[in-house]
């Protein structure tokens, strides 16, 4: 049905990959091009002895549109699946737009120098008039909307678990269950023990930057920033048990603020073991989570970088890995003029994922909801010329993806509210 190249062949890129070759109607050939090439070969040579999916492999530097641009045209892929770094989005969709093909990806914009001066003029305005401070934002993706309309292409921003299936879940509880949301927790849980004293799920870089970062949330359309790990709550997760959680800043809040403007708040929640916050703020006082460049004997370094290869690999955590993930929005709002609450999740068990497609769930419950996403531009049921996140699109193709790909949602009325 079309040839879709995917960039990137870290953790969420295997899994991808591998549920699009379960695919192998819609997904009928594949171009995996990533910085290491041998990865992609790897992953090849596995997947075509059980898929009916073509699959050939290339080298790319991503960071480079012209070499995104040759391969798409050498391989006349109709759309391209972006699993590398939230630093090649831009990239990426300028390779899109000048070969004139659909783009999807996970995770916003972030640039991987925060020197850039470009850069960091707008960044300043935007924490001044915002008042959110995070690297990342959907600004400059935004600023593709006219030139994606004009040429008749689809963007699709943040097709992961969340931001991605999270923002499915609010525009599905519009759509079935509320006249008007009033507020939205997003509650992202990981049980999962992996054995190590300290490793991140995925790529630690992005990781540890994102949860380092100050909290915010939105509420009455204003951003509301506190400083990092300052607002704590517990909560009783089905599957999980009781988990210590804290508010961190996350992407979506951002579109659904805009999307969903009658929302009168915006939260998201994620649990951390007191280890994992030990360690990171330990990282942190010695500056090993610095993103700048440092001279270390006559050479450069980025200690966060360093960091990253001392690290166990995020895609190595599957086997080690037990316990579950709960992921997923709790909702108050009005229905036929009578208040009411709705949870909607997913649990997910790291060890079935492993069994599955050789991954742990952070890897999974990205990398399902990313071929989806891709699915869905592909076989036209989400195609509109533009830039658009998640919830901008019917949610029920989406939904009922999930349950057949693996990644089962429920739906409770009266769940407990976090406070
Ligand atoms: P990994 O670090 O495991 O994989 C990244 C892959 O991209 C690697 O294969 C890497 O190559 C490749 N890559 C990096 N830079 C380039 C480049 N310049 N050109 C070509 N390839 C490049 O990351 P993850 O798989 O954990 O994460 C992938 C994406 O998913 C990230 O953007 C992350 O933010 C996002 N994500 C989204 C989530 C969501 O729910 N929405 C949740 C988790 C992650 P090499 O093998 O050489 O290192």
């Amino acid at each position: 049905m079309g040839k879709l190249m995917i960039i990137g062949c870290g953790g969420v890129a295997s899994v991808a990959i591998s549920k699009c070759c379960q695919n192998a109607d819609v997904f009928e050939e594949l171009v995996l091009a990533s910085r290491t090439k041998s990865k992609c070969d790897a992953l090849a040579e596995k997947l075509t002895k059980v898929s009916k999916t073509k699959i050939v492999t290339e080298a790319v530097n991503a960071d480079h549109p012209d070499e995104v641009y040759e391969l798409i045209k050498k391989h006349q892929v109709t759309a391209v699946l972006n699993l590398a770094l939230p630093y090649q989005d831009l990239a990426i969709m300028d390779a899109c737009l000048k070969a004139g093909v659909d783009y999807i990806d996970t995770a916003n914009y972030e640039p991987e120098d925060l020197s850039d001066p470009a850069w960091a003029e707008r960044y300043e305005k935007r924490c001044k008039e915002l008042g959110f401070s995070a690297y990342f934002d959907y600004s400059w993706q935004w600023d593709y909307m006219d030139k994606f309309k004009e040429a008749g292409l689809t963007g699709l921003l943040g097709s992961g678990f969340d931001p991605g299936v999270t923002s499915v879940f609010v525009a599905y509880a519009k759509k079935h269950y509320f006249d008007t949301i009033k507020t939205i927790d997003i509650l992202d849980c990981n049980g999962g023990d992996h054995g190590y004293p300290f490793a991140t799920n995925f790529n630690p870089e992005i990781n540890l930057r994102e949860v380092s970062a100050p909290g915010s949330y939105m509420e009455n359309g204003k951003w509301v920033e506190v400083p990092a790990m300052s607002i704590h709550r517990e909560y009783d997760f089905e599957g999980v048990g009781k988990k210590d959680m804290y508010l961190l800043h996350h992407e979506e809040i951002e579109a659904l603020g805009r999307n969903f403007p009658e929302v009168e708040r915006i939260r998201f929640f994620m649990t951390f073991g007191q280890s994992y916050l030990t360690h990171m703020k330990c990282l942190e006082n010695v500056g090993m989570l610095r993103t700048d460049a440092v001279d270390f004997e006559g050479n450069k370094i980025v200690p966060i970088q360093f960091l990253k290869a001392l690290l166990p690999d995020p895609a190595s955590l599957g086997p080690r890995t037990v316990g579950k993930t709960n992921i997923g929005c709790i909702f108050t709002g009005v229905k036929d003029g009578k208040e009411k609450t709705l949870y909607i999740y997913n649990v997910c068990d790291h060890q079935e994922c492993y069994k599955e497609v050789g991954s742990q769930a952070i890897s999974y419950t990205t990398g399902v909801p990313a071929m989806i996403g891709a699915m869905l531009v592909l076989t036209g049921k989400w195609k509109n010329p533009g830039v658009y996140t998640t919830d901008e699109f019917d949610p029920d193709p989406f939904m009922e993806a999930l349950n057949q790909f693996g990644l089962p949602w429920k739906v409770e009325e009266n769940p407990v509210l976090v406070p």
